[in-house]
């Protein structure tokens, strides 16, 4: 979540303190200016503040952004899409739902939604941001610190992200290698995702999940970031039990979730924000464990309040990269500007 009464404070002080740091160094730089002409003294001084002030801006811009946001009407379009298309969103109370639409249009300010070879409709850009906010809508210091721009192809591809070839059959990716701190989401695979709440899977939380399970350093299906320590013996035993079930034939659970201990947590993560009851009444072991895992709030604030001192959102695929699209063009001069960022749509 990107509203936090405590981020926003840290930030602020931290400004303040650094702001007032350049000005203190800027003047004791020009004390010798006093000796010999007062008036050029007291001009540098009005400068050197205006400069720290200036800084000051820089340094809380971030901050200020997601205040102006959080004034700033939810487009209705972008309702009705919630409205008819995410349970999850549905089921929240009338508070939490304008809660959840301030944390979309900050998520959509800071991060870019690109079509690599397809259109960025209102619906794929709504739904991909949803996907990246439902599992963290508990957790008030969460920042998805290095991911920047999210890429929607308009089918599926490759491990190494092409659209052609043989191995066209993954539907959604963390970005590796060039594509590192990228999410990849096809775009078919991400909109059925949302079509049925009862199905247990979805590919978009599917995904963020494993960003997620990496934010303590490790693909590993052990969510550590999130999991407080004695609740981590009883996770593995979990772990290790339903994926027995699984490949025994004797689970519920998409079978994938078998295949290895990173894919089990990204499986259940699905299955928990799309068919809660289900889960609590079928496994009610790792509901519990989940429940843990995705109300615990452990992200390090201050890390967060550096970061947004230099106005940081994450990585983007850089302008003068090979178009993943493989044109054989640069990025900026082919699909970037298939780009959307919610500042456009201002
Ligand atoms: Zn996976
Ligand atoms: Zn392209």
């Amino acid at each position: 979540m990107h509203l936090s009464a405590e981020k926003t404070r840290l930030n602020t002080i931290l400004s303040i303190i650094l702001s007032v740091l350049i000005f203190l160094i800027f003047v004791l730089f020009i004390w010798k200016v006093q000796h010999t002409n007062k008036t050029t003294f007291y001009i540098l001084v009005a400068i050197g503040a205006l400069a720290a002030y200036s800084c000051y801006g820089i340094f809380t811009k971030k901050f200020a952004d997601r205040k102006k946001l959080e004034k700033t009407p939810f487009p209705e379009k972008w309702r009705a899409i919630l409205e008819q298309d995410v349970h999850y969103y549905r089921q929240l109370s009338k508070e939490r739902k304008a809660l959840f639409e301030t944390e979309l249009q900050i998520f959509l300010h800071e991060t870019r939604v690109t079509g690599i070879k397809c259109e960025v409709d209102d619906r794929t850009l709504v739904l991909a941001a949803c996907a990246a906010e439902i599992p963290v809508f508990s957790f008030p210091e969460w920042e998805y610190d290095n991911l920047g721009e999210i890429l929607i192809y308009p089918n599926a591809f490759t491990k190494d992200f092409r659209l052609e070839g043989e191995g066209r059959n993954v539907w959604g990716m963390v970005g590796t290698g060039f594509m590192e701190g990228l999410m990849i989401l096809a775009k078919p695979a991400l909109i059925s995702g949302f079509q049925n709440p009862h199905d247990k899977m979805n590919v978009g939380i599917h995904e963020f999940a494993h960003l997620l399970d990496a934010a303590d350093g490790h693909y590993d299906g052990v969510p550590k970031a999130f999991l407080p320590n004695q609740y981590l013996g009883a996770w593995a035993e979990v772990m290790k039990y339903e994926i027995g079930r699984i490949k025994g034939g004797k689970s519920k659970m998409n079978a994938y979730g078998g295949t290895s201990d990173v894919e089990f947590f990204a499986v259940a993560t699905e299955y928990f924000f799309e068919n809660p009851a289900a889960l609590k009444q079928e496994k009610p072991e790792l509901y519990k464990l989940l429940q843990k895992i995705y109300q615990q709030d452990t992200a390090d604030k201050f890390k967060t309040a550096l970061k947004a001192l230099v106005n940081y959102t994450g990585k983007k695929l850089g302008r003068n990269s090979a178009c993943p699209c493989q044109s054989g063009k640069k990025y900026k001069d082919c699909c970037l500007n298939n780009s959307r960022t919610y500042a456009s749509e201002m």
